[in-house]
């Protein structure tokens, strides 16, 4: 519980109606989409910038911890409220400032949700690629405090690519400007990029300013079927050996396919081992080019069948399994847990044999997929939290799906961020030093450890273990 005279002081600042403080409205700010859950002492829906520098003085001020919070998304348990406190959220600042057709760039309050300024800048000729499958719920701020990806990134790049400048409410409350509308901008060191991915950690990001590009003429979709895991994964390295950047390239695992065709009937193969669904775009001319010499080499390695969406309602179709698989596979057992890990592309073949064989050694039930052209994998498995004895099952099969990952010179997360659930894995990536070294950065501009505080860098306990 927050002392009576801070819940006095954050009322006068955002208003008695925006501070929540009822059990039944606390429990909604408790969670993200990982199983953990921690109740916070109050929650702040601040209006403005103004507000938001008073509350983090205060918080600052009491040693009070607060949690930045969009729209609770987060898969890596980052958004959780750990150490209570307060959940500060970002609801009521949505607006889409400005597009701005001359500098092609978006000016955007943290709230706005992914999909609508897609929608927005589309409907002006206009392209903001970083389309995590989120995008009709998450928000732009939560997008750039975990640096979200997408199926898109492979041939765009992630939200990092995308953010020119931002305002961030720093621990302090002081405010601060990074970058701006420029394209090239070297002044100083680059804080843009550093609050990128920090997880709420280091300030609170209160406007963005984002890059867009002009919307690719063409596109085509396309699924290969295979019977074989193995030939899947081998093809998606095939067509980057190919020197060619499709705008998609995503592997379904047969154990996925089966659940996504129990949910929506949307005929994918159930006899199949593994679909790729491949997306090019780009000049007409361009995505006829790349349809063949993908089409080429899916069949060149063991394609049983190859469907080409003839028609913007076909490609909808081939994606929507895609799109639901989440759902589709969270709803078949109580717990879902999903990583994240990413390998260079060559090693893709590697890392999906390697998890066949860790959920066969753990005997769980895992679904295989994920963006594979970008190495990015999302090994899921279907388990029930009051198993004890499968749970400790799941902790050892994702400890060593990390150790492989950075055996096969890959990294713990590609684009859920590290959050919680990553945090003990942190040394083994980077060493004492190079952890030790983020702690620096840390403190620098949060010294009393009052920004989402537990996240990303286990704080104060170099013991904490891995699960
Ligand atoms: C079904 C499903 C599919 C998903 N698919 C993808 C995917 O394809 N790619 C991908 O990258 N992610 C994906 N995610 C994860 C998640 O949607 C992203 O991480 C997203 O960016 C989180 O946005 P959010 O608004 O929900 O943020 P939240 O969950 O509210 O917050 C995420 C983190 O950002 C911090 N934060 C939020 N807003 C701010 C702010 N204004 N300033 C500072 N810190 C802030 C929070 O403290 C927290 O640490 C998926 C999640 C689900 C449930």
């Amino acid at each position: 519980m927050l002392p009576v005279g801070i819940l006095k002081q954050l009322q006068a600042i955002v208003g008695r109606e925006h501070v929540l403080t009822s059990p039944e409205e606390l429990v909604c700010y408790s969670y993200d989409s990982t199983p953990v859950v921690s109740t916070p002492d109050a929650v702040v829906v601040p209006g403005s910038t103004q507000e938001i520098s008073e509350i983090m003085r205060l918080a600052n001020r009491e040693r009070v911890p607060v949690v930045p919070r969009g729209s609770g998304t987060d898969l890596s348990g980052g958004t959780v409220p750990l150490r209570k406190g307060i959940v500060l959220s970002t609801a009521r600042l949505n607006k889409i400032l400005e597009i701005d057709e001359q500098n092609l760039t978006a000016t955007l309050q943290p709230a706005v949700i992914t999909g609508q300024l897609q929608a927005a800048v589309e409907r002006l000729g206009l392209f903001y690629p970083p389309d995590p499958s989120s995008l009709g719920v998450s928000t732009i701020g939560g997008n750039v405090a975990e640096g979200a990806g997408g199926a898109r990134c492979l041939k765009y790049g992630t939200t990092k690519d995308y953010v020119l400048g931002l305002e961030v409410v720093l621990a302090s409350g002081d405010l601060i400007r990074t970058g701006g509308k420029t394209v090239k901008n070297v002044s100083g060191y680059n804080l843009t990029q550093l609050f990128v991915g920090s997880e709420g950690t280091l300030g609170v990001v209160t406007e963005v300013t984002v890059r867009l590009i002009p919307l690719p003429e063409a596109k085509q979709t396309l699924l290969a079927v295979f019977g074989d895991l193995d030939d899947a994964a081998r093809t998606v390295s095939a067509i980057i050996a190919a020197k060619i950047v499709p705008t998609t390239l995503e592997l379904i695992d047969g154990t996925s396919i089966k659940k996504i065709e129990a949910y929506r009937s949307l005929g994918y193969p159930l006899d199949a081992e593994a679909v790729l669904l491949i997306e090019v775009d780009g000049s007409e001319v361009e995505v006829q080019r790349q349809t063949g010499r993908v089409e080429d080499i899916v069949r060149a390695n063991g394609a049983r069948e190859l469907r080409v969406a003839r028609n913007g309602d076909e490609a909808d179709h081939l994606w929507l399994g895609r799109r639901v698989s989440f759902a589709a596979l969270a709803r078949s057992k109580p717990t879902a847990v999903t990583e994240d890990v990413t390998v260079p592309r060559a090693k893709v073949p590697a890392l999906v044999r390697r998890l066949k064989e860790l959920a066969r050694k753990y005997d769980l039930d895992v679904a295989i997929m994920g963006h594979a052209g970008d190495g990015n994998m999302h090994p899921l498995v279907m388990t029930d939290f009051r198993d004890k004895d499968e749970m400790a099952r799941m902790n050892k099969f994702f400890d060593e799906t990390f150790r492989i990952t950075l055996e096969l010179g890959g990294t713990l997360t590609g684009e859920h961020g590290i959050g919680l659930l990553k945090a003990p894995y942190m040394k083994m990536q980077f060493g004492k030093e190079g952890v030790e070294a983020m702690r620096a950065i840390k403190l620098a501009l949060d010294p009393n450890n009052i920004l989402n505080p537990g996240k990303i860098i286990p704080d104060g306990s170099d013991e904490t273990e891995p699960r």
